[in-house]
């Protein structure tokens, strides 16, 4: 049995999606072992969120709306943390892969003398316990890793564990964490939140998104991508060549040194199939591709694959979702 812990932040009572779905695989693996899953609900705000996450699976919801977590939220997350490690007790912590997540898991692996394992694409169970692969070598292997004793930290990119079942609704318990934080001098200090301006869903919580590559040959590219996306409701992503050409802006990057993706639906436009690359997109649910070239690498990891020029493929395939969609 192997109780699960993890930390979703909930300003305002709002769940990103991510959070959600990093419950929902957590519950998932709870059940496998017959364990519990103890979620930490972070911000002000977090106790409206109790019912979306027993919903997503939580057992236990531990809340925490301390004002220093809007100010200081590595280190005021990070004591909340071990605070909720000792009401839960796990044998597995789960934490995201997204820059708090990377800031917490080793400074808390260390205080709990825990083994640490990070940027988990996958897990399984081996004899009861959990076995993580993560991508190694720029994701042109697999490794295969196991703590071998006490008590695991990991951290998860999205979409890691995701299995296609609805989770089971968890026992949905609320406890108030109970630990007054206060913001120390010498910890660093969150300056200003700058959110980027974006038409249509976030690329970490859109369901379907439509990535260009050099192949687009312009800026000019994009623009047809953008229809696409929309009428999916999506949004548009970009290789790091694009980005380097200047043709789309870095936030927009998907890979090993952009941003790690799991939708539905992932169509690649112009992208060759680089190993960097298909880091950050493998975890989508279909690929679809559309290259020139027969040959490109891309076509081995597409579930569809169009052989054509991208000027005359999206065009035609856009004008025929949007009669799909209007029927
Ligand atoms: C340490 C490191 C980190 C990296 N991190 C990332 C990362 O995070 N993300 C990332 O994307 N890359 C990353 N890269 C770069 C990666 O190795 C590739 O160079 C990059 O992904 C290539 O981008 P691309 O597929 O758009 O371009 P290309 O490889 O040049 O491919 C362009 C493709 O477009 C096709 N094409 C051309 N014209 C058309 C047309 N008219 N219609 C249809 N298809 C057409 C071509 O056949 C080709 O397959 C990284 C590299 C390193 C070394």
């Amino acid at each position: 049995m192997t109780n699960i812990a993890t930390a979703v932040w909930a300003w305002g009572g709002r769940i990103p999606a991510a959070g959600i779905e990093l419950v929902r695989s957590a519950a998932a693996l709870a059940v496998e072992t017959g364990g519990e899953l103890g979620v930490l609900a972070l911000g002000i705000g977090a106790r409206v969120a109790a019912d979306t996450l027993r919903a997503a699976g939580a057992d236990l919801v531990l809340t925490c709306e301390e004002e220093a977590l809007d100010t200081a939220p590595g280190e005021a997350g990070l004591a909340a943390l071990l605070a909720s490690c000792d009401v839960l007790r796990p044998s597995l912590v789960l934490l995201p892969a997204d820059s708090l997540g990377r800031d917490w898991a080793p400074r808390l692996g260390y205080r709990l003398g825990a083994g640490l394992v990070t940027e988990v694409t996958d897990w399984s169970l081996e004899d009861g316990r959990p076995v993580f692969q993560r991508l190694v070598f720029g994701g042109k292997a697999i490794a295969t890793m196991r703590v071998a004793g006490g008590v695991a930290v990991a951290t998860a990119r999205p979409g890691a564990g995701r299995r296609d079942e609805p989770p089971r609704a968890g026992r949905g318990e609320v406890r108030d964490l109970g630990l007054a934080i206060e913001a120390q001098p010498n910890w660093p200090r969150l300056l200003r939140r700058q959110a980027e301006e974006r038409q249509g869903p976030g690329l970490e919580e859109a369901r379907a998104i439509v990535s260009g590559g050099r192949g687009l040959g312009g800026p000019e590219g994009f623009i047809p991508l953008e229809q696409l996306a929309r009428t999916l409701g999506g949004a548009v992503g970009a290789s790091r060549a694009a980005v380097d050409e200047g043709w789309a802006p870095p936030s927009w990057q998907i890979g090993q040194t952009g941003k790690t993706v799991a939708p539905d639906l992932y169509v690649a436009v112009g992208i060759s199939g680089a190993s960097q690359h298909l880091v950050g997109c493998s975890r989508a649910k279909t690929i679809v591709a559309i290259n020139r070239d027969p040959e490109a690498p891309i076509f081995d990891y597409a579930r569809l694959g169009v052989v054509g020029d991208w000027r005359e493929v999206l065009p035609a395939l856009t004008a025929a979702l949007k009669e799909m969609l209007a029927d």
